[in-house]
């Protein structure tokens, strides 16, 4: 087994395959590094057909077996990797800020927010429960029932490196599914410790959790893999797109959660002292690094209540602290590399030189580790160019300015994105006005990052999503089943 205590000086991270940690067939290699201080944390094989092809045969010949075994034992199963996640919650925490960069208190509600996942999952028996209906004719009755799939993947993203893959692997095992996890090349690292954690349970046979590591090789090789049933993928708008096409393409059920650009709604009779804190934290907590990061925020009112709110906001977001994520003090923690950082920033400029007003510019020179991003606040842009249309995926927040609250809802509904929003307001009829308006799948009033929690279904609309059923709760259990419908007459 592998230990994780200190990432061993740019140890080359091993696939789990078939219960066994072996190398990977791959030679090529991306290097993984603390975004706070530029370390050498691992090298990641960025595997491709051949080791995806290993991966996903133990699991097909771990299927059936893990099929068969009763749903309570399989389950119970889960709950024995829960007490262990539990256990180690904190290790896998400080693993989060080494390897993505976030501050400490924002890692551990992510591994909190994955560990509610794995309990969300322990009602997968109730969730499996068929549906009957006597005598639709005479002595005839009709029955359902819920089967796994078989083999199902799970493709990450780096933003949230311990929540989002424990958001699949329960319920692909607790529904009765072998699975493949595929995290990003960026930091896996707290998925390599869930997959040692898995494998310490006994209860899961070798072939029921596989980790594969690699980036687009990897992706195209599961999407096309004649023994995969379905996956799951979280990331980008495009690579969503492309990994639903593919994956259909071959066969696959397919979902997959692509991007985002949220806006946040402050109505002029917003409370102040809810609205400010809040915006801080939805547009620059984790560096805005969220799929949930409300990166603009759509100001309702006449030109002074809304330079009110500008002047407020600017304020606020100049107070907060830029640095390492370890660092008990920082509220900006590093983008995830310098290449992102430097993405961003290109961003900034392309605005400033198309003529909006950078009020508050976070440029810096990276730090350390080449990866930080102070908070920026951009207005009068162009409310249909990239600051405002774009995902920036970095502590950027672009002001846009509308009338009234149905001109928000026009402009926000023009997205091509559709992950979530949220308004500010003190007025109910407000709130459920826009509530009923806006087109968007997770929505928060007066919480500026309304991340459901996972007894509910996680997801957006429009090109946020690419399939239909979303992750977690019972959209979870229906998308890793299939269902089968008896007729019967004795
Ligand atoms: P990404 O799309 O670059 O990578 C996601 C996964 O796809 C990784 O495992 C990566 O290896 C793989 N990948 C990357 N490029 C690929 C390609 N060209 N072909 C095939 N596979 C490829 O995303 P990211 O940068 O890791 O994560 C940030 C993105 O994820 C943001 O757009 C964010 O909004 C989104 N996200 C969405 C949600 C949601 O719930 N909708 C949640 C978290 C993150």
């Amino acid at each position: 087994m592998t230990s994780i205590a200190s990432p061993a000086a740019a140890e080359t991270l091993s696939l789990y395959v078939g219960g066994k940690w072996t190398p990977a067939r791959a030679t090529e290699t991306l290097e993984d590094r603390d975004p706070a201080t530029g370390e050498l944390l691992a090298r990641i094989p960025l595997g491709g057909e051949a080791d995806v092809d290993a991966a996903v045969r133990a699991a097909r010949a771990a299927a059936a077996g893990w099929a068969a075994t009763p749903v309570l034992a399989r389950t119970r199963a889960v709950m024995k990797l829960h007490t262990l996640l539990d256990a180690h919650r904190e290790e896998l925490a400080r693993l989060v800020t080494q390897d993505m960069g976030k501050t400490l208190a924002d890692a551990r509600g992510e591994v909190g927010r994955g560990i509610e996942s794995v309990e969300a999952a322990l009602a997968t028996p109730s969730l499996l429960k068929g549906e009957t209906l006597e005598n639709v004719a005479r002595g005839v009755d009709v029955e359902t029932f819920r089967q796994p799939l078989g083999v199902v993947a799970a493709i990450t993203p780096f933003n949230f490196p311990a929540m989002i893959p424990l958001w699949f692997l329960p319920y692909a095992l607790a529904t009765g599914n072998a699975f493949v996890l595929k995290p990003s090349e960026r930091d896996p690292l707290p998925a390599r410790r869930i997959a040692e954690l898995c494998a310490e349970v006994e209860d899961i046979p070798p072939g029921v959790v596989n980790l594969v590591l690699g980036g687009r090789e990897a992706v195209d090789a599961l999407c096309a893999h004649p023994e995969v049933d379905a996956v799951s993928f979280v990331g980008s708008a495009a690579v969503a797109r492309h990994v639903a096409m593919r994956g259909i393409e071959h066969g696959k059920r397919v979902q997959a959660l692509g991007g985002a650009k949220n806006a946040l709604v402050l109505m002029p009779d917003a409370d102040p002292e809810v609205t400010v804190p809040g915006v801080m934290a939805s547009a620059f907590g984790a560096a805005g690094q969220r799929c949930l990061a409300g990166s603009v925020a759509l100001l309702v009112g006449s030109p002074a209540e809304q330079d009110d709110w500008r002047d407020r906001l600017a304020a606020a977001a100049a107070a907060l602290r830029v640095g390492p994520g370890a660092d008990p003090g920082t509220d900006v923690c590093p983008l995830i590399g310098p290449d992102a950082r430097e993405r961003v920033e290109a961003a900034i400029a392309e605005a400033a030189a198309n003529g909006a007003e950078v009020v508050l510019d976070g440029r810096r020179g990276g730090g350390p580790g080449g990866a930080e991003l102070g908070p920026t606040l951009i207005d009068n842009a162009d409310p249909e160019g990239p600051a405002a249309r774009e995902e920036l995926f970095g502590p950027v927040l672009t002001l846009v300015r509308v009338r009234d609250l149905d001109a928000a809802l026009a402009w926000q509904n023009r997205s091509r994105y559709g992950n979530a929003s949220s308004i500010y307001t003190t007025s109910g009829g407000a709130a459920r006005a826009w509530r009923a308006g806006v087109e968007a799948g997770m929505l928060g009033v007066n919480i500026g990052v309304a991340a459901p929690v996972a007894w509910f279904p996680f997801a957006g609309w429009k090109d946020s999503i690419a399939g239909d059923l979303h992750a977690n709760g019972r959209d979870a259990v229906d998308f890793y089943t299939r269902q089968k419908v008896v007729t019967g007459r004795w």
